[in-house]
């Protein structure tokens, strides 16, 4: 008898069928991959990115299991309810599911909560067996130990970096609009040779695919003793390229950088988040320096590691005169590429009660909480200053000109500093570095323009919540003056 079929769906078009984006993106999310590496060989399991292909709701699959986070939450109940429409069973799981179970079971037949790897055996089991339960709730905090490698062979053609795994989970700070202080953690780490074993799962992939790899640890410097030991490791492993997420604090420590070089990391995932000092505060970010940037990435730089540095806008103390310097900052700062987006007020965090009790939220639409929107008044800045600097930052930042400044900038700075290194590596190194700036430029550029302008252009022409109320207490008024 054959086996029912699983097919793991990781959501990503918050705005429906109607606007649909494809993401150039390299790399895959890890929770599809891992989800099916933890599937017990009870059923044939199959892993869908929508960041990459659309639903198909023709699937022969019996079982489907959505992965999502907040933004794709209401696309998630429409997506759930067509397949529960054609008898599929639905199982939600993922960020949102893991904040908000209960406004999720509704919609699914079985919700899972937490981190899955202590539970996902037995809910397969169980749906299988017919006879599972609406909600498993996993413990907060569990061991990492045992964790099984993702399936990369599942992973898309079109990745071209499908070896993705983690070697820790949580953080030490308390960034108010971070989605680990909903619930917090404690810091916790993986057996480095589980982590190793990851990294080296990858028989079933082409050659290339298997010499980059990416770490997607919330911050892999939160305990800097295993960070260090892990990328010794690592660098045993000859990669082409490794990408690595950490906050800006490690970068204090010459020895973990002389590490990454080692490891041959080649991309360093940083949250700078803003120029101004204030505003960081004002979010809890303090472990940020903003007057230690240019050196700290200059020395990232020389050792041959591209930064791509996360920067939000509207943040609590941003000023008009503030976004008028940002374009020149960032020059002198010299990331290689930047995540820009608009701070998002994630439901259940510290940043969001904040906004609620000040009553700042205008956009209850969970679909516009993805960093492209603006849902809530910011404190010292219009709506149209936000999405003026949005527009003006992203332009300057990535226009064919500066992409092409930053990419000789960068070249020459790692070839003249690394001049002991052997001159044919180097010139492979380089090479490869600069296809990769030159990819991960075009993608955001290309997101920039297809999925975030439209939006400001629209944004702009409709009232603002403030002049809205105004028109409609105007409007009050004339009523008022007519029944007079
Ligand atoms: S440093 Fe990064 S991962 Fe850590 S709490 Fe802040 S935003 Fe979250």
């Amino acid at each position: 008898m054959s086996k029912p079929k699983l097919q793991i769906i990781v959501l990503f078009q918050n705005l429906g069928d109607q606007q649909t984006y494809y993401a150039r993106s390299p790399a895959p999310p890890l929770s599809g991959l891992l989800l099916a590496g933890l599937t017990p060989d009870l059923v044939e399991v199959d892993v869908h990115h929508e960041m990459v292909r659309p639903i198909d709701y023709d699937t022969d699959a019996d079982i489907i299991a959505l992965s999502f986070m907040d933004f794709c939450a209401p696309h998630a109940y429409e997506v759930a309810r067509r397949f529960r429409e054609r008898g599929k069973i639905v199982v939600a799981g993922g960020k949102y599911p893991s904040t908000f179970p209960h406004e999720v079971m509704p919609h699914a037949d079985c919700t899972v909560a937490g981190e899955a790897e202590r539970v996902w055996p037995q809910v397969v089991e169980d749906l299988v067996a017919g006879k599972h339960r609406r909600i498993y709730q996993a413990p907060l905090g569990a061991s990492l130990e045992n964790i099984p490698p993702p399936r990369y062979d599942l992973a898309e053609p079109q990745f071209a970096t499908p070896v993705v795994t983690e070697a820790t989970r949580g953080c030490p700070f308390t960034c108010t609009y971070c989605q680990l202080n909903i619930k917090r953690a404690p810091y916790r780490v993986r057996p480095i040779e589980d982590v190793i074993r990851d990294l080296t799962a990858t028989a079933k992939l082409p050659f290339h695919k298997r010499k980059l790899a990416m770490l997607y640890d919330n911050n892999l410097g939160g305990d800097m003793g295993y960070a260090k030991e892990l990328l010794r490791e690592i660098a045993k492993l000859n990669l082409w390229a490794l990408g690595a997420q950490f906050s800006f604090n490690c970068l204090d420590d010459d020895e973990f950088v002389e590490l990454l070089a080692e490891a041959r990391c080649g991309m360093a995932f940083i949250g700078m988040e803003s120029l101004s000092q204030s505003s960081l505060n004002s979010v809890s970010k303090r472990q940020n320096k903003v007057q230690e940037y240019e050196t700290a990435y200059r020395k990232l730089k020389e050792r041959g590691i591209l930064t791509f540095s996360g920067f939000m806008l509207a943040l609590e103390e941003d000023t008009p005169e503030y976004y008028r310097t940002v374009p020149q900052k960032l020059e002198a700062v010299d990331p290689s590429a930047l995540l820009i987006s608009i701070s998002i007020p994630i439901p259940g965090t510290p940043f969001h009660r904040q906004m609620e009790t000040e009553r700042r939220i205008f956009d209850h639409d969970l679909s516009h909480y993805e960093g492209d929107h603006l849902v809530f008044q910011p404190k010292r800045v219009a709506p149209d200053d936000v999405f003026a600097a949005f527009e003006n930052i992203n332009r300057t930042f990535y226009s064919w000109r500066a992409i092409g400044r930053r990419w000789r900038r960068f070249v020459s700075t790692y070839l003249r500093a690394r001049g002991e290194e052997a001159i044919g590596k180097r010139l492979f190194r380089a090479a490869l570095l600069s296809y990769i700036l030159l990819k991960l430029s075009i993608f955001q550029r290309h997101h920039a323009r297809k999925k975030v302008f439209p939006h400001l252009t629209r944004a702009r022409a409709a009232p603002r919540p403030v002049e809205r109320s105004v028109q409609i207490a105007a409007r009050r008024r004339e009523v008022l003056a007519v029944v007079d």
